[in-house]
């Protein structure tokens, strides 16, 4: 059976069962109204369905199914074992306040061992384990006693602590006990107590397949406070995992949903090795995911992560001596999924890609250069100060310095780690220092021509989007007396006509003299009135919210410690002078006003 045979198998299972199926969601998670939302992607499948899972009706009805789009960067350390990957598929099936635990159980053991409906999986192989208890919550017995009479025998029903079978988001959120599903990945381990279970988890003997959670209880401040009006079901099974143990193999990369991938990567390179040439594969990967979900390599929040997956495989591919053409992997990543995934673009992750791997490799390059400069001294050991200096100076991140002394072959210095760590931190004192400095002689040195930049930015902002449309997000911006800059995200050229737009509607907002004023309020309220800024945690919980026009005239809206202009009547003419790339998918705009 294959993988997507495997999804369609789970989905239509589920949606015999009066499930409706939904689509995934984007990797990129959005902001709800009034919902702080602190991932920067969709990491499990219930994560589109919070408001839902918190008693919102959901319009497609209160059993829901779907195979979600997943990427989790913690586990970016582990990717090249068995089963963790950066993104995966989640499958997944819901009940809002409907089914509890007697229907779940049941149907995800149904649906693991049914020859005819399910994945025919051999329930000798299972083991599960359930929630032991705490506090005032009882061990979960009911959930044992299900699992019993589906056949499951006691010994190999072990009980977990809260680490693993309770669930919760946060400190205040609904939460609930789970059971897990493991399979014997060997097909050798047989009956075993609790230790020699735990021992063959340590060894990924046997893989946690299947995860069901049963919210039952609100929790405040950490502690339980009651139970729920409305009690959920929320089951995750990772596709990739369970491909696993429907084909019989050993780990993710042997599975039809890799094989074609590693195979490529092994013809094709010198020095080929495992666990890099996994690596290469599950990165890229994620990024053609990432890419076609809007994501551009940054050096910010969810551009930074596919920044850093594309450094980390282009080294991984360097240390297997790759030669073969990341383009053919692109191409088979996309042949595989388009049919589920139809947003996929062949030509943006292969540009965005190949931009990104070409200014990479100069960087490499210029250390490669300032590296081999240095250690030409006698007796040279690079150091931690020595890559920490790097690094503030020319940009050379620690992980890359250290890949391409191990390139050149120098010798380390055996307190590297201590030293970088002890530079890290007193550079961040001074720096912090200068900050403050120049926050209290800053702004106030502002020349009135600067204040005018200032505005003006918020206009072209305003301006481009309008234009161009709303996936245009500020990226940088710079000012001096002669001119402003701004960078955005946008994928190519702006037309000349584009750009005579964008200054006409600046120019005629600038004309109607629309007041600017300043609110202060929380990031939340920022949030819903619709202003633009980044909703990081980098702002204060006050914040100022710069507003252009009034009323029904408002133009723009935005989050900014200022100064502006008190109103756009006396800023002059707004003249684009250039526009140019700044980096893959990103453009920039110099402008002056005159
Ligand atoms: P583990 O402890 O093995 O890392 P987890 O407890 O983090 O897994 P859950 O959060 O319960 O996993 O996610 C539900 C399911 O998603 C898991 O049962 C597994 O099948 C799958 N899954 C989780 N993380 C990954 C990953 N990094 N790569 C592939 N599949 C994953
Ligand atoms: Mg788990």
């Amino acid at each position: 059976m294959t993988h997507d045979e495997i999804r369609e198998r789970f989905l239509s299972f589920f949606e015999k069962r009066g499930h409706a199926i939904i689509p995934s969601a984007s990797l990129v998670t959005t902001d709800q109204p009034g919902q702080t939302n602190n991932t920067l992607f969709n990491t499990a499948g219930m994560q589109p369905l919070i408001s839902y899972l918190m008693g919102e009706p959901h319009p497609e009805g209160n059993r829901l199914a779907s195979s979600q789009k997943c990427l989790r960067t913690v586990d970016i350390d582990d990717v090249g074992d068995n089963t963790h990957l950066t993104f995966f598929e989640m499958l997944g099936n819901w009940s809002l306040g409907d089914y509890f635990k007697d229907d779940a159980i049941k149907w995800s053991y149904e649906f693991l061992t049914s020859v005819e409906e399910g994945l025919g999986l051999d329930p000798k192989r299972l083991y599960v384990t359930v929630f032991a208890g705490k506090d005032d919550i009882p061990r979960d017995m009911e959930a044992v006693e299900i699992w019993e009479s589906l056949g499951v025998p006691e010994h190999r029903i072990y009980f977990r602590d809260s680490k693993d079978n309770w669930w919760t988001a946060g400190e205040n959120s609904p939460a609930g006990p789970s059971t897990e599903m493991f399979y014997d990945m060997t097909g050798e381990l047989g009956d075993m107590d609790q230790a020699g279970f735990e021992a063959a988890d340590e060894r990924q003997d046997v893989v946690e397949i299947w995860n069901d959670v049963f919210m039952s209880y609100r929790q405040e401040g950490g502690s339980v406070v009651g139970e729920l009006p409305q009690k959920n079901v929320d089951t995750g099974s990772g596709l990739e995992r369970v491909t696993v143990a429907v084909q019989g193999k050993r780990n993710i990369y042997e599975t039809t949903i890799f094989s074609g991938l590693i195979e490529y990567i092994k013809e094709n390179s010198t020095n080929y090795n495992e666990k890099e040439s996994r690596i290469v594969a599950d990165h890229l990967k994620s990024s053609v995911f990432l890419i076609s979900d809007g994501v551009f390599p940054s050096n910010t929040d969810r551009g930074y992560i596919l920044r850093r997956l594309i450094r980390r495989l282009i080294m991984s591919g360097r240390k297997i001596s790759f030669f073969g053409e990341y383009d053919d992997l692109i191409e088979m990543i996309i042949d595989s999924y388009i049919n589920v995934y139809k947003n996929l673009d062949k030509l943006k992750s292969s540009e965005i890609f190949e931009n990104e791997k070409i200014k990479f490799e100069k960087a490499i390059e210029n250390g490669v250069r300032e590296l081999q400069k240095i250690s030409k001294k006698e007796n040279f050991v690079l150091t931690g100060e020595i890559v920490s200096v790097l690094e503030q100076s020319y940009g050379l991140p620690v992980d890359v310095a250290l890949f391409i002394s191990d390139e050149l072959k120098l010798e380390k210095s055996s307190d590297f780690q201590k030293e970088y760590e002890s530079y890290q931190k007193d550079h961040q004192e001074k720096s912090k220092a200068g900050a403050e400095q120049k926050f209290k002689g800053g702004l106030a040195g502002d020349s009135e021509i600067e204040i005018k930049y200032h505005t003006a930015t918020h206009m072209l902002n305003q301006a481009l989007r309008e234009v161009l449309g709303n996936h245009v997000m500020q990226k940088g911006s710079n000012i001096t007396p002669e001119r402003l800059r701004f960078d955005f995200t946008h994928g190519e050229k702006l037309t000349d006509e584009e750009k005579k737009r964008v200054e006409d509607l600046v120019n005629e907002k600038i004309e109607e003299d629309l007041i600017v004023e300043k609110t202060e309020m929380t990031i939340d309220q920022a949030r819903e009135s619709g202003a633009l800024g980044v909703f990081g945690d980098k702002y204060e919980d006050v914040v100022s919210v710069y507003q252009i026009g009034k009323d029904d005239e408002v133009f723009s809206k935005e989050i900014c410690g200022g100064p502006h202009v008190e109103s756009t009547g006396k800023m002059g003419i707004f003249r684009i002078k250039k526009e140019e790339a700044s980096s893959a998918g990103v453009r920039r705009i110099k402008a002056v006003l005159e």
